[in-house]
């Protein structure tokens, strides 16, 4: 049973306990504007809603998991309005510089991010191929990430003269070290070293990686659903105690620092002067 939602950016597969949320935008190698954005949150609360699911399993179709946060396809929407659902905030539309930008992240990536984490149901990132920037985000929020041989993950947003993408969890779940070494160099790092880091539960053959995510998932759909809510709560806890949450907070800080600054010197630009294009042309020259 297969159901879309929302001009099919995002679709919606129960397969017994589990739900399948995936990703559709296979042409944009599922860069995420803020109609999937929705969807996304849409897919999740009706999992949640849905006694009946136990685990829930975040998945991108097509060759890649997302190439990040849509910053150039023809869908880009951030100028189109849509109800804040994850901060009590203003809306951005109508803003201008740091003000629109600080209210359009707060809510559609760091707020979305942060509301997804806090799911009380397990979810499994599935993840082929590209997970890149924006893309962490997603796979990070999720409790556990098997991902498949030929999966490569990269936060090359020092490019854009950035710390890093907006939900800035990676010295919890690469450690200092990695943490720095992938944002200092922006270069791609394969499964097997994400793994070797601790920032992966399982690297599958690509032919596997559905099946062993739903072996996976079903494992899990054993326990009982409010104990696993309890664990996950515990383990959420656990790790906003290690600072996570309020060491977020300050990096947005300096995030928004950053656009500023770009826009200050790069005649409004707070990209800094990168592109979908050029940040791809950068990558393939590594
Ligand atoms: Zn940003």
């Amino acid at each position: 049973m297969t159901t879309t939602t929302d001009s099919e950016v995002v679709t919606y597969e129960r397969r017994g306990p589990v739900a399948i949320v995936t990703m559709n935008r296979p042409e944009y190698r599922n860069a995420q504007n803020s109609a999937m954005t929705y969807a996304l949150d849409a897919a999740f609360t009706r999992a949640v809603e849905d006694a009946d699911i136990k685990v829930i399993v975040l998945a991108g179709a097509g060759e890649h998991f997302s190439a990040g946060h849509d910053i150039g396809s023809p869908g880009r929407d951030v100028s189109v309005h849509y109800e804040n659902k994850a901060v009590m905030w203003w809306d951005h539309i109508g803003r201008d510089g740091g003000d629109q930008r600080f209210a359009r992240e707060s809510e559609v990536y760091l707020g979305m991010c942060r509301r997804w984490r806090e799911i009380p149901k397990p979810t499994i990132a599935s993840v082929q191929g590209a997970c890149i920037a924006g893309a962490l985000m997603l796979a990070w929020v999720c409790d556990m990430i098997v991902a498949s041989e030929d999966a490569f993950f990269a936060d090359p947003v020092v490019r854009m003269g950035i710390p890093g993408v907006e939900y800035f969890a990676h010295p919890w779940v690469l450690g200092p070290r990695a943490a720095k070494e992938i944002l200092f160099t922006g270069e791609r790092f394969s499964a097997a070293q994400a793994k070797e880091w601790g920032m992966v539960n399982r690297v599958v053959p690509r032919d596997d990686l559905e099946s062993e995510t739903l072996a996976l998932a079903g494992k899990i759909a054993e326990m009982p659903s409010f104990g696993l809510a309890l664990t996950k709560k515990a383990v959420n806890q656990a790790e906003d105690l290690m600072g996570m949450r309020s060491g977020m907070d300050s990096v947005f800080g300096l995030h928004h620092f950053a656009h500023a600054h770009n826009a200050e010197v790069s005649d409004g630009d707070s990209l800094g002067g990168q592109t979908a294009k050029s940040m791809a042309a950068q990558a393939k020259k590594e």
